[in-house]
């Protein structure tokens, strides 16, 4: 299949915060052909964004589309419009600076050529959506989203949300037109588009009686031993939204489902927004879903896709809670270790130089963005600590007034400590050492030495 965009088109509608001669959406090399805006053409440039990102050169430059609309119809400040940009070309992964790959990843195997390639795996965290539809790619400017994508008949197109129609075309096409209605960041958008085992099911969320339609799709290579293994770990996931459901309140979205696809040199599993997406593994892609990784990415729903950090330097709090929601659910309902022998076990064991990096600084180095250590493991260790310190009812407090205050939105670390502080209901001298044992845990570059047993 070739990796063609043969004539793409994103739309975006957009409220002005300010008057604007000029301004730019970050978007990769892709042709663009016309840009308009509110219906008149703008004048454009593509350029590269400043600073560089990373020294290393096999790492992608992030770009910019400079956009001067006509003098006529410039955005106003508190006023819609409406910006359209055509393009097309050959979409390419963008390497990050930890020289993983996300964006637009062609799907093949093996690793290394001859490959057989049947669509794209396409996954954005965090900058990866720009190497397909421009937009200002930042996790603060969420926005609902329609998705149409036209390919050849037989293949299966996912974007996020729920399948609005699905239109056979009288050439050989057919789009794919998927809606999500519910705010969106830019990293958590898809088009993957393959041969796939597609389906359609249900399932009821038990704690609102809701039927969620499931879209699943597995990789159409999978052998008959892979997808029954993929098919244990999906008939298990309806499951898993009830449990973070009940733990957490209702599910956030409208639907839900999940891509295991065939996608070398990836290795990754990603929460797109009601669509998890596994690779499979790095050099093999083989199609997989393991049961630990779906509860770390349902649980992302909750947290990381509906209450969104504010920055990437607070990645640790989407990956602390999911990481910390699959220690727990494996514990509950998977005969999994305790959550807090794993704390006890990793804060025992854990050598002092993994503590140098802190979880909501990562030395300002954006190469440790996904560092297991810090971002996941410490992470998930602070959220087991406050539960151990103001225990099982005040810590699922939190993680509702986190959902209440933050659902559909953003929260800053610094929105995080302050909400957990409140909610413990502590003061004086605990409540200075509860925001003590915060600053340690979150910024402190030593291993922190404030733990529950203080309390
Ligand atoms: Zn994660």
């Amino acid at each position: 299949m070739a990796n063609e965009f043969e004539s793409a088109r994103t739309k975006i509608v957009a409220t002005a915060t300010q008057k604007l001669r000029e301004f730019s959406l970050d978007f990769q090399e892709l042709d663009v052909s016309r840009v308009t805006v509110n219906g008149r053409e703008a004048e454009f440039e593509q350029v590269e964004a400043t600073p560089d990102l990373s020294p290393i050169p096999e790492v992608s430059q992030p770009m910019k589309l400079v956009v001067e609309p006509h003098p006529s119809t410039r955005p106003k400040k508190g006023r819609e419009f409406v910006v359209k940009v055509r393009y097309s070309g050959d979409p390419q992964p963008i390497t990050d600076p930890d020289e993983s790959i996300e964006g637009w990843i062609r799907a093949c195997f093996p690793l290394d050529p001859p490959q057989t390639c049947d669509g794209a795996f396409v996954v954005g965290e965090p900058m990866g959506s720009q190497s397909w539809f421009p937009s200002n790619n930042y996790p603060t400017d969420k926005a609902t989203f329609d998705t149409l994508i036209r390919v050849p008949q037989g293949k299966t197109a996912l974007g996020v949300g729920e399948l609005a129609a699905l239109t056979q075309h009288g050439d050989g096409t057919a789009t794919w037109h998927w809606t999500e209605d519910d705010p969106t960041g830019t990293y958590l958008t898809t088009a993957t588009v393959g041969d796939f085992i597609y389906t359609v099911e249900s399932m009821v969320e038990n704690s609102t009686g809701r039927t969620l339609p499931v879209y699943n799709a597995i990789d159409a290579t999978a052998n008959a031993d892979q997808l029954a293994a993929i098919n244990a770990s999906l008939a298990r996931a309806p499951d898993q939204i009830n449990f973070f459901s009940d733990n957490y309140g209702a599910y956030p979205f409208d639907s839900t489902g999940a891509v295991a696809d065939r996608a070398t040199g990836v290795g990754y599993a990603l929460e797109v927004q009601t669509k998890p997406h596994y690779s499979g593994s790095f050099t093999f892609g083989t199609p997989s879903i393991n049961i630990s990784t779906q509860a770390h990415e349902l649980a992302h729903q909750w947290f990381g896709n509906s209450a969104t950090l504010e920055t990437w330097a607070d990645i640790w709090f989407n990956e602390g809670w999911a990481n910390w929601s699959d220690w727990y659910w494996s514990f509950l309902e998977d005969g999994g270790d305790d959550p807090a022998a794993i704390w006890d076990d990793l804060y025992a064991n854990t050598p002092d130089e993994d503590w140098e990096t802190a979880p909501a600084i990562l030395d300002g180095d954006p190469a440790n963005l996904f560092h297991f250590f810090p971002t996941y493991q410490r992470g998930a260790m602070t959220l087991q600590g406050y539960k151990e310190i103001v225990g099982d009812a005040k810590f699922f407090e939190l993680a509702r007034t986190l959902l209440d205050r933050f659902a559909y939105g953003n929260v800053s670390t610094e929105e995080f400590i302050a909400t957990a502080m409140e909610v413990s209901g502590f003061a004086g001298a605990d409540l200075a050492l509860l925001e003590d044992y915060f600053q340690q845990w979150l910024y402190g570059e030593t291993k922190p030495t404030i733990v529950p047993d203080d309390f």
